[in-house]
């Protein structure tokens, strides 16, 4: 790890860019989100100077402190769990929010939302009892919810498969969630074209599976403490 931040980046967009190609999709299919959890406002400064917008974070007290210190102009995203009484301070620091995991939750954001806000809803579709997520089955009523909402917009849904070394072993979790999306637009009439899926270390399986978002962290910022 004693790359500097532009090189540990042109390696994630290298290894993007051949899963890309590998899938046979267009690289502007799959967008990049930089997860800065833990990460000072100087690693951001850094990754948004070598042209990185687009930033994630998973908790909203980190966030609420850190965004104002970082520099302006830059896209922030949601990818951990949200409290429903934090709905209104996530609202405020966040364009995305990938981690909706309940319909009490998107009512607390519809309410506290000004403009058009984009959610993904997370899904646990391994069933693995430790993650959070809606059931694969409780997800269509969401949606036809959203769908009457003035705010809030559900654009695809969000996955954390279960942690394997290899991740080969992660490609039916990723698979199940592009399959889920799929009936769903069916079922729903509702178009679900984002993905949120992948992390550093299965970002090849999840583009190869249809992530349209992958979200990078030890990868591009080294690892945490
Ligand atoms: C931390 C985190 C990531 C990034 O994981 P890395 O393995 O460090 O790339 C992605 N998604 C979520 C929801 C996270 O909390």
């Amino acid at each position: 790890m004693n790359d500097t931040f532009l090189q540990r980046l042109e390696k994630v967009e290298q290894r993007i860019a051949v899963a890309c190609e590998q899938a046979g999709r267009p690289r502007d299919s799959v967008r990049l989100l930089a997860v800065s959890k833990t990460k000072p406002p100087e690693a951001v400064r850094e990754a948004a100077e070598c042209g990185v917008r687009l930033f994630g974070e998973n908790r909203v007290q980190e966030a609420q402190s850190k965004i104002p210190l970082c520099p302006v102009g830059l896209e922030w995203h949601l990818i951990g769990h949200l409290q429903t009484n934090k709905a209104k301070v996530a609202a405020k620091f966040f364009q995305m929010i990938h981690s909706v995991d309940s319909l009490k939750l998107l009512q607390a954001l519809e309410c506290h939302a000004d403009i058009t806000l984009p959610v993904l809803l997370q899904v646990n579709v391994s069933g693995e009892a430790a993650k959070f997520g809606m059931k694969p089955d409780e997800v269509a009523a969401v949606i036809d919810a959203a769908n009457q909402m003035q705010k809030c917009e559900v654009h695809g849904l969000m996955t954390i498969p279960p942690f394997s070394p290899d991740p080969e072993k992660t490609r039916i979790h990723f698979s199940a969630l592009r399959n889920l999306r799929d009936q769903l637009q069916n079922e729903t009439g509702t178009p679900l074209p984002e993905l949120s899926m992948g992390m550093s270390h299965d970002l090849e399986v999840a583009i190869a599976e249809g992530s349209t978002w992958v979200r990078i962290g030890t990868d591009l910022f080294g690892s945490r403490n």
